[in-house]
């Protein structure tokens, strides 16, 4: 069972001795789990398979969850779903380290959670929107376009039409 405290952390030592090409699935799924200090994921479900090569453990990761992200048009809350893998080498030793410079510890115990996190930071968009064709906010009274239309047009009255129009 892994420790409540480190969900993540597992003993591959097993798999180093196996025979080269094989390998074995850790499967996770949380409800809710919070990476680092600030990244809150829901519905997180996934596998880590690690596998026996000549160099290392090669770890192959896919998972998915659900996070709260803020549309930067109309600053509400929505549900982003975040869908994320990657590889890595933890190497036995130093000359067949890759950039990451994984190494495969002594107690040969890995934890995953930093590098599901910095994997999973990845993938959240700079500006994330809530729906390609949000309408965003009405810049004079706030109302959310989505929602209704206020009545308000300003891009008519800002734009060099409307005042080209005022001329003519
Ligand atoms: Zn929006
Ligand atoms: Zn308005």
């Amino acid at each position: 069972m892994p420790s409540p405290k480190k969900p993540f952390r597992i003993n591959v030592g097993f798999i180093a001795h196996e025979e080269i090409g094989r390998s074995h699935d850790f499967p996770f799924a949380f409800e809710k789990i919070v990476l680092g200090d600030d990244l809150e994921l829901r519905n997180f479900d996934g596998i880590a398979n690690i596998g026996r090569t000549p160099q290392g453990l090669v770890l192959q990761a896919d998972f998915s969850a659900e996070t709260t992200l803020m549309c930067v048009r109309c600053l509400q809350d929505f549900e982003h779903e975040l869908d994320w893998s990657f590889t890595e080498l933890y190497a036995f030793d130093k000359r067949s380290e890759t950039e990451s410079e994984l190494i495969l510890p002594e107690d040969a115990h890995i934890d995953l959670a930093e590098m599901l996190r910095e994997y999973a930071l990845l993938e959240v968009p700079i500006s994330p929107i809530c729906k390609p064709d949000c309408q965003g906010l009405c810049i004079e009274c706030g109302q959310n376009l989505n929602e209704k239309d206020c009545g308000h047009h300003p891009e008519d009255n800002d734009s060099p039409f409307a005042k080209l129009k005022d001329l003519l």
